[in-house]
Order: C-alpha cells, then sequence, then structure tokens
C-alpha cells in the first residue's frame, strides 16, 4: 500500500484520537465524554454515521462514554419521527448511549439563566433591530460591522425587555438578544452573535413552555458543559464558531470546559448529504420514502442491505481529516461487498427468466442437488435444490447469434449448469413477434454435479432455476441515484437524479427458501451480486432490493494503483 492509501492517512491523521489520548496521558480528563448531538430535522445519513462512529468509537476505544443528544433548539423543523428514527439508526450502527440521552431543550430553564447573567455582566443586550438590519450592520468578510442603536441599553432595561421577550409580550423577530463581543472582530460569528430569539412555535418537548429558544452557538456549548464533555467533536464549518465557543465557556459560570474539535464532513460520490435536500426528496414523492434504498440515509442504505459492520469498516478506512474532500462511493461499497462477501448465504434467483426444457430428462423426475452455502464459509455448509426437466437461466445467457467472446448459450453451444449437469442448446422456439420464448436443450447424464468424465469443460456456468421448484417474487434494482459523480455541480440537483436507478422486475423466479428470509436479511444471489429482503415482501412473495452487484470498482481501481486522488 502506498502512503496516502486510507489505512495509512488514517494511521498519520488521526489527531483527534491523538488529542484524547494525550489528554488522558497528561491527567487532563480522568475519563473521555464525547457526544452526538443531532438536530432531529430529518433522518440521520451516511455522513452522520461517520460522526457516530467517530464519537461513539472514541469513547468506546478509550474506556469513556458518549452521549445522544438531541439538539432541539428550532421547534419548527422538528418531530418526534425524527427522533425515533435517530435513536433507531444509532443502535442499528452498533453503538449505545446507555442512561445518556438528553436533550438541549432539558437546558432551557438553566440557559435562560445563563443569558440572564451575561446581561447583567454587560455582555449581552437586548436588540431591537430586524433580521434583515441586523445583516446589514453585521458587516461582511472585508468590512467591519457596525453597533447596532441599541447597543448599549442599560442593564437593568436588557433585564426587564429580556424577561418580557420570555413572557411573550412581542411578536416573532421583534427582538433578540445579542451577545456583546465585538463588531469589528475579523470573525463574524465574534460580531454580537444572537443567542435567543422569539418563536412562538409549540416544542415536541416542552410544549408552549417557551416562545424564546437558543440559538445553535448559545445551545451547544454550554449543553457540552452541563454533561461533562471533555471533546466536542464537531464538522469543519464550525471552526469558525470555535471562539464563540470559547467565549461563551469562558464568560459563563458553566460547571466544566469542554473544548471543541473539528474534522472534515464526508462527501461522497453520486451522493447528497444534506437533510434538507434529502427531506426535499422525500416531500416530492421522487423516493419511497427518507428509507428508499436509494437514500444515503442510515435506514434507507439499511434497507439496501448494507451492513453496520461494513459502514463502521468503512468509517475506519476513511479516518478523520482535517481537509475536505470528496469520498468513491465505490469505497462504501467496496465495504458492504468486503462483508457480504464473507458472510451472505449463495443462493438462485433468476430475475430475467428464460425457459428451458430439457428434452431427454425424463417427465416428471426431480433431483435435489448438492449446493455450496458460502465458499468463502465452510461452515456455512450445503444445502439442496432441486432440478427438472423445466428449468429457467437468465435470459441475457442467452444469445442466438453470439459475438466471438460470449460464451454462454446459444445454439448448439454447451454450458454447466452449477451444481447440476451439462447442458447443449439444440432448438430456439420462438413466438409469433420473433422473441425467444424457449430452449430446447438436453442434458448429458454422465456429468451430474457438473463435471464430465472426459474432462470436457464448457467455458461458461451459469445459475438456473427449477420450474417445479421455484418461489416468485420481486426483485428492485438499483444504481446511484445521481447520474453524476458531482450531483448538482451544474446548478440543478433534481436534474442530476437518474430516473433509472430504480427497475422493478416482476415475475423472478427464486430458491423456495428465499421465502423465508426476514426484512433484512442478505444474500448473493449467484453471479447477480447481493440482496436484501425488503419490508414488502410477504408470504410466497418475496421483494428483494439489489444491495451491489458484484463488481468491485474501487477494488480495481486500487489494484491499477488509481485510489489516490
Ligand atoms: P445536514 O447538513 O445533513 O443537514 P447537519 O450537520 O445539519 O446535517 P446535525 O443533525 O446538526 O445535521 O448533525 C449532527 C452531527 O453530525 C453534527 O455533529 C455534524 O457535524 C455531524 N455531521 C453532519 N453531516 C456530516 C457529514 N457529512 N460528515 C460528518 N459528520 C457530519
Ligand atoms: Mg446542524
Amino acid at each position: 500500500m502506498s502512503d496516502t492509501s486510507p489505512a495509512a492517512e488514517r494511521e498519520r491523521a488521526d489527531f483527534i484520537r491523538e488529542i484524547v489520548a494525550e489528554d488522558l496521558r497528561r491527567g487532563r480528563h480522568r475519563e473521555v465524554v464525547t457526544r452526538f448531538p443531532p438536530e432531529p430535522n430529518g433522518y440521520l445519513h451516511v455522513g452522520h454515521a461517520k460522526s457516530i462512529c467517530l464519537n461513539f468509537g472514541i469513547a468506546r476505544e478509550f474506556g469513556g462514554r458518549c452521549h445522544l443528544r438531541f439538539d432541539d433548539t428550532n421547534p419548527t423543523k422538528e418531530e418526534q419521527e425524527y427522533i425515533d428514527a435517530i435513536e433507531a439508526d444509532v443502535r442499528w450502527l452498533g453503538f449505545d448511549w446507555g442512561e445518556h440521552l438528553y436533550h438541549a431543550s432539558d437546558y432551557f430553564e438553566r440557559l435562560y439563566e445563563w443569558a440572564v447573567h451575561l446581561v447583567k455582566e454587560g455582555k449581552a443586550y437586548v436588540d431591537d433591530l430586524t433580521a434583515d438590519q441586523i445583516r446589514e450592520y453585521r458587516g461582511t468578510l472585508t468590512e467591519p460591522g457596525r453597533n447596532s442603536p441599541w447597543r448599549d441599553r442599560a442593564v437593568e432595561e436588557n433585564l426587564d425587555l429580556f424577561e418580557r421577550m420570555r413572557g411573550g409580550e412581542f411578536p416573532d423577530g421583534a427582538r433578540v438578544l445579542r451577545a456583546k463581543i465585538d463588531m469589528a472582530s475579523g470573525n463574524i460569528n465574534m460580531r454580537d452573535p444572537v443567542l435567543y430569539r422569539i418563536l412562538h412555535a409549540r416544542h415536541p418537548r416542552t410544549g408552549d413552555r417557551w416562545c424564546i429558544y437558543p440559538t445553535y452557538d448559545f445551545a451547544h456549548g454550554q449543553s457540552d458543559a452541563i454533561e461533562g464533555v471533555t471533546h466536542s467533536i464537531c464538522t469543519l464549518e464550525f471552526e469558525d464558531h470555535r471562539p464563540l465557543y470559547d467565549w461563551l465557556i469562558e464568560n459563563l459560570p458553566v460547571p466544566s470546559r469542554p473544548r471543541q474539535y473539528e474534522f472534515a464532513r464526508l462527501n461522497l460520490s453520486y451522493t447528497v448529504l444534506s437533510k434538507r435536500f434529502l427531506l426535499r426528496l422525500v416531500n416530492e414523492g421522487r423516493v419511497r420514502g427518507w428509507d428508499d434504498p436509494r437514500m444515503p440515509t442510515i435506514s434507507g442504505i439499511r434497507r439496501r442491505g448494507y451492513p453496520a459492520k461494513a459502514i463502521r469498516e468503512f468509517a475506519a478506512m476513511i479516518g478523520v481529516a482535517k481537509r475536505d474532500g470528496v469520498v468513491d462511493v465505490a469505497m462504501l461499497e467496496h465495504c458492504v461487498r468486503d462483508v457480504l462477501n464473507r458472510e451472505a448465504p449463495r443462493r438462485f434467483a433468476v430475475v430475467r427468466p428464460l425457459k428451458v426444457v430439457l428434452e431427454n430428462y425424463p417427465e416428471g423426475r426431480v433431483e435435489e442437488l448438492d449446493a455450496v452455502n458460502n465458499p468463502e464459509d465452510p461452515s456455512a455448509g450445503t444445502r439442496k435444490v432441486g432440478f427438472s426437466r423445466t428449468l429457467y437461466v437468465e435470459r441475457e445467457d442467452f444469445m442466438e447469434d453470439p459475438p466471438k467472446r460470449f460464451y454462454r448459450l446459444a445454439p448448439g453451444r454447451e454450458v454447466r449448469l452449477r451444481y447440476a449437469y451439462l447442458v447443449t442448446c439444440r432448438e430456439v422456439v420462438k413466438d409469433a413477434s420473433g422473441e425467444v420464448v424457449e430452449l430446447r436443450c438436453t442434458y448429458d447424464p454422465a456429468t451430474r454435479g457438473g463435471d464430465a468424465p472426459d474432462g470436457r469443460r464448457p467455458r461458461a456456468t451459469l445459475h438456473w432455476i427449477s420450474g417445479a421448484h421455484a418461489a416468485r417474487g420481486e426483485v428492485r434494482l438499483y444504481e446511484h441515484l445521481f447520474t453524476r459523480p458531482d450531483p448538482g455541480a451544474e446548478g440543478d440537483l433534481l436534474a442530476d437524479l437518474d430516473p433509472r436507478s430504480e427497475e422493478v422486475l416482476d415475475g423472478c423466479l427464486l430458491e423456495p427458501s428465499l421465502s423465508e428470509l426476514g426484512p433484512g436479511e442478505t444474500v448473493q444471489f449467484e453471479r447477480l451480486g447481493y440482496f436484501c429482503a425488503d419490508p414488502d415482501s410477504r408470504p410466497g412473495r418475496g421483494v428483494f432490493n439489489r444491495t451491489l452487484t458484484l463488481r468491485d470498482t474501487w477494488a480495481r481501481l486500487q489494484a491499477r494503483g488509481r485510489t489516490d486522488e
């Protein structure tokens, strides 16, 4: 492996684990406490999974704890459905917060007291400017801001107004509470940031108790401090908020002094990781829901059949960097294939069936042949698969007029039916429109199991299903949701959606045991890919989602030494 391989990158660059280890070594903390702080305004996606693996992973590795804290400071966008989904997703990923489940809203009263504390210290004031005016007064990256005319209100007046804000006297947006820091600061976040806004909205947990809500910046660090979080790990866009985070911690009587560290958020090719956009896809009915198997949500990839273990391996492989970049989605898929190759039982399924009749196989006879469950795992053993005179093979495994390198079925051609016999195509039957509807073949009884006594070795081995034994089902083939690796690069995300990202095949033929799979169970359909039983499955009618094909583009890139950008 070259030096810049993901594994090497991780060794070198996991600066967060180094900091944690150093802090423990030096006795700065006795125990590491991290947190994962989702805002319950949507379902979690694979970017969140990276953060979950990092925060819970560090806690686990260093014998500390990780809290799950809902950052529920924006009641207009937050819903119980999201809270439940987030909890289920974190658990599914294999992590547990134990009794450490918290909500920023648990701290509303204390946060309010601390805001009052700042007012009393002359470090916060009530501002009557409108949101637009505040923006205008704030200045730009190149120009300093201007002081609000309300900035020098007397403490008593501020206290009175803030209390009345809480009391519900003013309409939404009429006033805000701002920290009094420095309107000329080079860091815009320090130009008197808003700490509280008026919002007459019912909160899922606090009901109508509040009509003022703290901003993210005011709630976040203080919640960390209340919980005794030692390392508050967040994504790079909060780097510029760190001075404010520290300013608040320094200026409030908080019980502990957490520190914020930033890492690069996950960006994936062919993928959009933005809750707002994902919500739009759901609302506009462009996908089956938050858990559509094409969605990059944790519930989507779970329904698609990605194992939690593969997500954790992916998180370890990409590591933690300080610089933003785009990870090739093929790397995630590689991790999924890696786990499924080891663990998924092999089964036969024919998704676009073409009938094959073995003319010399006795009518009414059936046989049971031994098939290997998982060549990667001898302990998985073998199973019986039924064989009979009428079989089905994959339509694309036959060509009437095959090109040179097509070795599968063709008129006069002999192929191997896996675990069964060598068969030869004798005749092609077509319907009135000229479509091939049936192949008349013969089998060689001396080749039971797939080997010919005379050493004949056909170049193709096909999967098949016996008509007498087949179960019927639906198979949904999935591709990337977007047509291009950089969706939206030309300005319109929706225009880059791939209308063919889902193809539904009905009348697929499956090994009968597949009807018994519960939702979420994954198998390999031999030669076709990995598939996962969908919750839409009904008794006797399985529905399967294609998790991935067998082609591992990441492994191929790696073999060619092309994985480093
Ligand atoms: P989105 O941008 O999708 O709306 P968000 O950052 O607003 O996500 P939060 O619920 O606030 O969503 O995120 C919870 C935690 O997950 C935060 O600590 C955030 O930094 C982290 N996180 C969000 N997106 C990513 C990502 N793509 N990669 C890594 N961590 C992420
Ligand atoms: Mg956020």
